[in-house]
Parts: structure tokens; C-alpha cells; sequence
């Protein structure tokens, strides 16, 4: 039997974009390039190595987002996941991460899994409690904040997989299906190739909403959000940056200026 593993993966404002709040205090997300969550490529690549190492495996890419989240899915599939679901909804707008956790959970449990990675905590709300929450609404065991991961004995085996906290590191199992995130140290996540780049544009792409997934429109979006953002004040833009030329006194210059901010 195939090794049906579901990857969570999510479109974010580019952060090296101009980015800001809408009116109602969500992510402006129409006026703002995206891109795949830096860290659920991670999520992408550990599944394609589980994959690789396999008896047969498949792996579905997720996503819960605009139209333009459909990038996020090419990138992956570009990576090499073999299909890839896209859940949009205009009542899904403000949705908060117990809201988007039920939306998850029920795409999953329509797609069937045996294994769901999800990456450490996403770029742009890096709130890193979602896998959990999804875990919980699925009623399986979940492994989270893995930097190794691997699974053994086929849909009916184990995931294994090492976390390292700061005085030790665990070596941890759960039995399928499960849900696991995986960090920043899991593993470099490989580029697209060329002919994966091409691969993918064949590759299926399904649209589910809210009603696909017998969701209600008040479960979701602001209305069903437990979280509300009563206000949010914009940094201020970054001031340009002081020079100290080196001709001769640079090392003075710079000692005085760390010392003028208390840093030494
Ligand atoms: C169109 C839209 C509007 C939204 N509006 C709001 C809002 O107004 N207020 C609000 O609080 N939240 C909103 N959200 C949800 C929010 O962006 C987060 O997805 C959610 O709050 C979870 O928080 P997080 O990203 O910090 O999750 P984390 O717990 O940090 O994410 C961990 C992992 O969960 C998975 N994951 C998380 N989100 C998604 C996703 N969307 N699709 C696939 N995988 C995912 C990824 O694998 C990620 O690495 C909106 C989402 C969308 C798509």
C-alpha cells in the first residue's frame, strides 16, 4: 500500500516586500508578492526523502489560501510532490490559526494521509501552534519540531524522528498516522529542477471550498476567529544608517558610537 503523506504548506507575503495591515487589521495580502513559506519547504523536502526511501509513496501538497497560493503549490510540485490541493474561500478572509487548523484538518481527512509534515511555524504569523492543532482535530499523535525524521514499516509503521532542545536530545516515535513539523536543521531543501519545473505544470491541482468541506461560513473568517487584532501600529520606516569612514579614527568613531547606543 502506498505511504500517502499530506505536506501543509503556505503562502506568505514576501518579506523582503512592502508589507502592511488591511483596513479590518488583516494581512494585506492582494497588494504584496508571496511565496512559499520559506520554512515549509523544509516540510517539502523531508517528505521527499521519506518518499525516496519508500517502498511506494505519495505525496499531496496543501495549501489554504488566495488564488495567488497556487505558486506555493508549483513551487512544491516543482520540488517533486506529486499533486497538490488548493482550499480558497472569500469567507475564509481573517480566519484565525483555530479556524485555519479546522480547514486543514477536514481537506486531510477528505484527501487521506497516513503522515502530515508541516513545517516548524509559518514566515509571516510564526505562531508555530497549527501541526498541534491539527493533530488534536485529527485525533492522531503528533511529533513536532523534528531535525530528523523518517518512517519505518509503511503506512502501518512508525514516523521516528530526533528533536533537539536545549539540554538534550530526544528521540521520539509515534505510530501512523501522525502528524509531525519539522525545523530549520531537518535539511537544506532542494531546488527545482529544470525538468521538475516542467514536471510540474502537468501535475494535478485541486480547488476545494468551504462547502467541499462541510465547513460553515460562521466556523471560519472574522466572525468564527477567536483571536481579534483590536489595533496595530506600523514600524516606523528605517532611517538610513550611520557611515563611519575609516581615515585613521575609525576604530575611535565606531567605539564612541556603540558606546553613544549603551551597546558597550
Ligand atoms: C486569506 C487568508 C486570510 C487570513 N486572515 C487572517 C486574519 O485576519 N487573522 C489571523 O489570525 N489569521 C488569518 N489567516 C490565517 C493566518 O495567516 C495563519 O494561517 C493562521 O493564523 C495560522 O497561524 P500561523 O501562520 O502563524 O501558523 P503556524 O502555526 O506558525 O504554522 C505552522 C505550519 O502550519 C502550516 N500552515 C499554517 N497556515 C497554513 C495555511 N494557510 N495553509 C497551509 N498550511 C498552513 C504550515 O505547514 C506552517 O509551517 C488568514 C489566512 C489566509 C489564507
Amino acid at each position: 500500500m502506498s505511504l500517502r503523506i499530506v505536506v501543509t504548506v503556505k503562502y506568505v507575503p514576501d518579506a523582503t516586500g512592502d508589507r502592511h495591515f488591511a483596513d479590518d487589521l488583516t494581512v494585506d495580502r492582494d497588494d504584496v508578492d508571496g511565496l512559499l513559506s520559506e520554512l515549509d519547504e523544509y516540510a517539502v523536502e523531508q517528505a521527499l526523502q521519506i518518499a525516496e526511501n519508500a517502498d511506494d509513496a505519495e505525496i499531496t501538497v496543501l495549501t489554504i489560501g488566495p488564488e495567488e497560493a497556487k505558486d506555493a503549490l508549483r513551487k512544491a510540485l516543482s520540488m517533486g510532490a506529486d499533486k497538490a490541493i488548493h482550499v480558497e474561500d472569500d469567507d475564509l478572509h481573517g480566519t484565525d490559526a483555530i479556524g485555519t487548523s479546522l480547514v486543514l484538518a477536514k481537506a486531510i481527512e477528505k484527501a487521506g494521509y497516513d503522515l502530515v509534515i508541516s513545517g516548524m511555524a509559518s514566515t509571516d504569523g510564526t505562531m508555530g501552534v497549527v501541526p498541534a492543532l491539527v493533530a488534536e482535530r485529527l485525533g492522531v499523535p503528533q511529533v513536532t519540531l523534528l531535525s530528523e525524521v523518517s518512517v519505518e514499516g509503511g503506512p502501518d509503521g512508525t514516523v521516528k524522528g530526533r528533536r533537539d532542545g536545549d539540554i538534550a536530545s530526544e528521540q521520539l516515535q509515534a505510530s501512523l498516522p501522525a502528524v509531525v513539523s519539522v525545523t530549520d536543521q531537518s535539511g537544506e531543501a532542494r531546488y527545482p529542477s529544470f525538468k521538475g519545473i516542467m514536471a510540474a505544470k502537468k501535475k494535478p491541482v485541486t480547488s476545494w471550498d468551504l462547502d467541499d468541506l462541510d465547513i460553515e461560513a460562521e466556523e471560519v473568517g472574522l466572525e468564527g476567529a477567536y483571536t481579534v487584532v483590536d489595533s496595530a501600529t506600523e514600524r516606523p520606516a528605517r532611517t538610513a544608517g550611520t557611515i563611519v569612514k575609516d581615515e585613521g579614527e575609525g576604530g575611535k568613531q565606531l567605539a564612541e558610537f556603540l558606546a553613544g547606543q549603551k551597546f558597550i
